[in-house]
């Protein structure tokens, strides 16, 4: 089989190395790729929103799958696109991506469906926004309805906080027309955990569950960003729990999805809030995570293009979808600075040699090459990634690794995976 993966991310590297130790797969082309797909893949310098270009090259190139990565393209309706030219493709279509693209469709959707989620108003019009916010005094949450990069959701402790956050979405419009709409929605406290699984539009499978660490620094302390590392499994929702949400919450949207005759195919993943033996969707996205891909696939016994060319194929209850016993570590090595300002076109030292590690893979992420070297070209530049029977062992694999890649600058933090090991009693 000849595959493209469309994207650029640790996530879409990720992808490309498990596909590529499937048996019947020859050949993987990415759009656009990075510095580290282009061992196991042909990076072809296609931008991932480029939909008419890519629907063009996967044409004259005859892909048998095409898998997507980032949000923007199944939103810009890249998955329909090739459908109609007539090729596989695993990802949602751009009116099933809207369980993502618009949290206004998102939240009306979750209602629609019974699905527990927090009580909430949308809104295209400023005062009456304001009037919502004057009925409904702070901790709130103001969020942007479009796709903003993951900065579209505002927690705000006070109501002038609140009004501002309005302001600045909806005046002075810092996220576009992402703010076009608003939605407004109560605080909940409690503890965020996401659960992730693969569908075909009926059969709802979920993936091992992983725990990102989207802080800066050690100790969850410091800005957020995209995530600074995850481990698998996750342990601190016992199987009951997680099996709930499944029933409670994934398998109602795939169900709502196909009544209203937008078929959900792909990853759905539900961003929950768990407080007692209680939760609530925050938000869904559709497709994978990223860094919890590059802790899940390896995790992954089965093919995962089996899994895939069955969910596209209406056949995931036909799949016996296996994870190992084993433990897996990504810890993301970041541009000093990151997520605010920071430098590119550092050298990446050690990577050869860190790479030959035992149990251990570097995804890259912002990384380009520049003739024999590759040089950070990005905020989270490497995902380095491990796997033993153990969580303790994972850590101090991925640990090892991390130690013998260096570049001015580089930030990194020292305590992924150390909250698993508090939860199955370990010492961190
Ligand atoms: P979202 O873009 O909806 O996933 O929100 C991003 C982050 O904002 C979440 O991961 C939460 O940390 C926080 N958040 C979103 N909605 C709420 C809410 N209703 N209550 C508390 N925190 C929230």
């Amino acid at each position: 089989m000849k595959v493209l993966v469309v994207g650029s991310g640790g996530r879409e590297h990720a992808l490309v190395w498990s596909i590529s130790r499937s048996p019947s797969v020859e050949e993987i082309h990415i759009a656009p790729g990075n510095g580290g797909t282009g061992e196991a893949a042909v990076n072809v310098p296609i931008a991932a929103t480029d939909i008419d270009a890519l629907v063009e090259y996967a044409q004259a190139q005859r892909f048998d799958l095409t898998v997507i990565g980032p949000e923007i393209p199944l939103a810009l309706g890249l998955s329909d696109a090739l459908r109609d030219a007539g090729l596989k493709v695993f990802g949602p279509s751009a009116k099933a991506a809207r369980i993502e693209s618009s949290k206004a469709f998102s939240k009306d959707f979750m209602r629609e469906n019974r699905i527990p989620t927090a009580d909430y108003g949308v809104f295209h019009d400023h005062k009456a926004a304001l009037g919502y916010l004057a009925g409904h005094p702070a901790p709130i949450v103001v969020k942007a309805s479009g796709l903003a990069a993951g900065k579209g959701s505002i927690v705000c402790h006070t109501d002038q906080e609140a009004r501002e956050a309005l302001s600045r979405i909806m005046r002075d419009r810092v996220f576009g027309e992402a703010g076009d709409l608003v939605v407004i929605e109560e605080f909940l406290s409690g503890q965020e955990t996401s659960v992730l699984a693969f569908t075909d539009g009926n059969t709802v499978v979920p993936m091992v569950l992983s725990q990102d660490h989207k802080a800066a620094y050690d100790g969850d302390l410091g800005p957020n960003t995209g995530g600074m590392g995850c481990y698998a499994p996750a342990r601190f929702i016992d199987s009951a729990l997680q099996e709930r949400m499944v029933n409670e919450v994934l398998q109602p949207t795939v169900d709502g999805m196909r009544r209203a005759g937008t078929p959900y195919v792909g990853v759905l993943y539900a961003g929950m809030m768990i407080s007692d033996d209680d939760f609530s969707a925050l938000e869904f996205n559709c497709r994978f995570g990223d860094p919890e891909t590059q802790v899940t696939v390896p995790l992954l016994e089965t093919d995962l293009v089996t899994v895939m060319l069955a969910c596209i194929d209406g056949k995931l209850d036909s799949v016996d979808l296996r994870w190992s016993d084993k433990a897996c570590v990504c810890v993301a090595m970041a541009s000093g600075g990151y997520p605010g300002q920071y430098k590119r076109g550092y050298e990446i030292h050690g990577l050869e040699q860190a790479g030959q590690l035992p149990n251990t893979v570097i995804f890259h992420a912002g990384t380009k090459r520049e003739g024999d070297r590759v040089v950070t070209a990005g905020g989270r530049v490497l995902g380095v990634t491990a796997w033993d029977d153990d969580l303790k062992g994972a850590i101090e694999h991925a640990y090892s690794a991390v130690d013998l890649i260096h570049w001015p600058e580089v930030m990194f933090r020292r305590d992924i995976g150390a909250k698993g090991l508090k939860v199955q009693g370990g010492t961190p």
